[in-house]
């Protein structure tokens, strides 16, 4: 392990991979013995959303259960858009994949005969998520990984730096830019390799209201688009229902799990709001979930998530993290109703990827949740985004073993040393509260419009480029959104709430499209982009 500064600037024929959750741990394990460079923003096992996922893996596993029936759930509930032979490619390749992480220590929960114990989660017919001591899942698949990739000698790990942009000529990469993540005015870093691999997570972090932890603001996506990739249904954002309302940031998650075990959603009156609403209830897809809770807020009912008959007394023992997390503000969930409001979770878009995870840049491949695959269509179901993690960190390390990938024969320039990457503080918030009140679960074409014109005008004047590429990435979800004229999944409008067939495909795009988009939206109001933002 390097943290050293001369070894990082250097050219390598090592692949470069970026990210340190659970798609670059196991893309790493699985490269080895081929020399691998890992960089994590912060320290390993930190800032990472694998960490806290509280579910666990779906998996056709349990017997009378199939990959076919998995593939079926996970099309069902992607809004008409799921890509149908890799939703069947990834359910078959998922007992292999469990089988590599049990091989790498992942304690997964057993049953009395020693079959791996299965969960049900909303939306899958059968019970098929394989799971760690009740809710500990993430921990206990980071604490693993890390501990593997800790005793790999061809893994070198550099910890606390942050790629801000990717190097290219001839629309292929030849480097990275870093800076250290606590010196935001030092000079950024190159690493020069012709192999980079972006497993750098998801965007919840652009959202006011978020489960994600601040690292997942969506960097790997931006520093893609700005290097010319094509990023696929950024407008496809999935609001997890019940994030824990006790003024954290990031939010914490009661997981859907509780639902599964009978906790309801109640109003301030202690009405249960979802019976209404959709025959499954409180199990109905997370999209339709998230409205409702959405609804109750705005009607100024509130929301809350009652798990007193359900659980009772047996809450701690079955979900010791959303346990610990309401006791920490001061709210015992076995004996009141806990506040819940829907967060950004989970980026069903991302940079495009092909069945390989090779992206559209030459030697860049992406993997986990900044990459989309076609797996989750408008909607993810639960549960499937750390298998799709886990099968592309494979499949990416099987398509980079195959390639002889040489060194770069010069180090690249670096792109922006002039910016650095101090967060303006107000700014973000800004930005973030936009993307939430503009951006969310509920949307419309005119407040959708104001927010375009407002982050492509941040996207070209920021001065901080971690500004600058959160801007990026939001200004991407944003004019998507904008020009999806339906509702689609994750993505309502209230301007147009049904589903357009036309309209029935995903959507390809770039960061110059978007910009388009925004040089349209201004000339037909030039003035609002700088009444938002201010
Ligand atoms: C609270 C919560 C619960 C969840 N529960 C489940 C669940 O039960 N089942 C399920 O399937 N999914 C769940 N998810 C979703 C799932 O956890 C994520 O989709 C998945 O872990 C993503 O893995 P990843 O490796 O792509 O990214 P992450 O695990 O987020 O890792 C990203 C890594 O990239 C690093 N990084 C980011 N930007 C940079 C940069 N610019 N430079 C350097 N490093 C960078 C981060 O520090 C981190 O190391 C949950 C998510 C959350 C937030």
């Amino acid at each position: 392990m390097t943290n050293n500064i001369h070894d990082l600037t250097r050219k390598t024929d090592d692949v470069v991979i970026v990210g340190a959750g659970l798609a670059g741990l196991f893309c790493a394990l699985k490269l080895a013995p081929r020399p691998v460079t890992l960089i994590s923003a912060a320290p390993l096992g930190e800032g990472a959303s694998t960490a806290w996922a509280q579910g666990g893996i779906a998996a056709a596993v349990a017997e009378g259960d199939s990959a076919e029936a998995h593939a079926a759930d996970t099309i069902a509930v992607g809004g008409g858009i799921v890509d149908e032979a890799i939703a069947l490619g990834l359910a078959c390749e998922a007992r292999a994949r469990i089988e590599d992480l049990l091989r790498y220590g992942v304690p997964f929960d057993r049953d009395l005969e020693g079959r791996l114990a299965v969960g049900r989660e909303a939306a899958h017919s059968a019970k098929r998520i394989v799971h760690v001591r009740g809710d500990m899942a993430g921990q206990a698949i980071i604490a693993a990984l890390i501990e593997a990739v800790r005793k790999t000698p061809s893994i070198r790990v550099i910890e606390g730096f942050v790629a801000e942009a990717l190097l290219t000529e001839d629309n292929a990469v030849t480097g990275l830019q870093l800076r250290k993540a606590d010196d935001p005015t030092a000079r950024p870093l190159i690493i020069a390799s012709r192999a980079i691999v972006l497993a750098t997570g998801g965007i919840g972090h652009l959202y006011a209201v978020t489960t994600n932890p601040r690292e997942a603001s969506g960097l790997g996506l931006a520093i893609a688009a700005r290097a010319g990739a094509v990023i696929a249904d950024p407008e496809f954002v999935q609001f997890h229902p019940t994030a824990i309302m006790v003024g954290r940031d990031p939010a914490p998650l009661a997981t859907e799990a509780l639902r599964g075990e009978g906790a309801t959603l109640i109003d301030d009156r202690g009405k249960r709001f979802m019976l209404p609403r959709h025959p499954l209830a409180e199990l109905a897809p997370r999209d339709i979930v998230a409205r409702g809770v959405f609804a109750e807020i705005a009607a100024r009912r509130g929301a809350y998530l009652d798990a007193r008959k359900a659980l009772g007394a047996r809450f701690a023992e079955k979900f010791p993290t959303v346990h610990a997390s309401c006791l920490a503000a001061g709210l015992d969930p076995a004996k009141q109703p806990v506040p819940v409001a829907p967060a950004a979770h989970y980026h069903m878009g991302g940079i495009a990827v092909d069945a390989r995870g090779r992206t559209s840049l030459g030697g860049l491949w992406a993997g986990g949740e900044v990459s989309s695959t076609g797996a989750h269509g408008a909607n993810r179901l639960a549960s499937n985004s750390l298998l799709e993690a886990v099968v592309y960190a494979a499949r990416i390390a099987e398509d980079i073993a195959g390639q002889e990938i040489a060194a770069p024969a010069r180090l690249p320039a670096a792109l922006v040393v002039l910016c650095n990457s101090v967060m303006p503080v107000h700014a973000e918030k800004k930005l973030r509260a936009i993307m939430s009140a503009h951006v969310g679960v509920v949307r419309d074409g005119e407040a959708l419009a104001g927010a375009v014109r407002a982050f492509a005008a941040l996207e070209r004047e920021a001065g901080s480029i971690a500004l600058r590429n959160m801007a990026t990435t939001a200004l991407l979800v944003a004019a998507s959104a904008w020009s999806r004229r339906e509702s689609r999944g994750a993505h309502y409008r209230t301007d147009h709430p049904v589903e357009a067939p036309a309209l029935a495909h995903r959507t390809m795009t770039t960061l110059a499209k978007a910009r388009e988009v925004a040089a349209v939206l201004d000339i037909l109001a030039p003035r609002s982009a700088q009444a938002m933002i201010a």
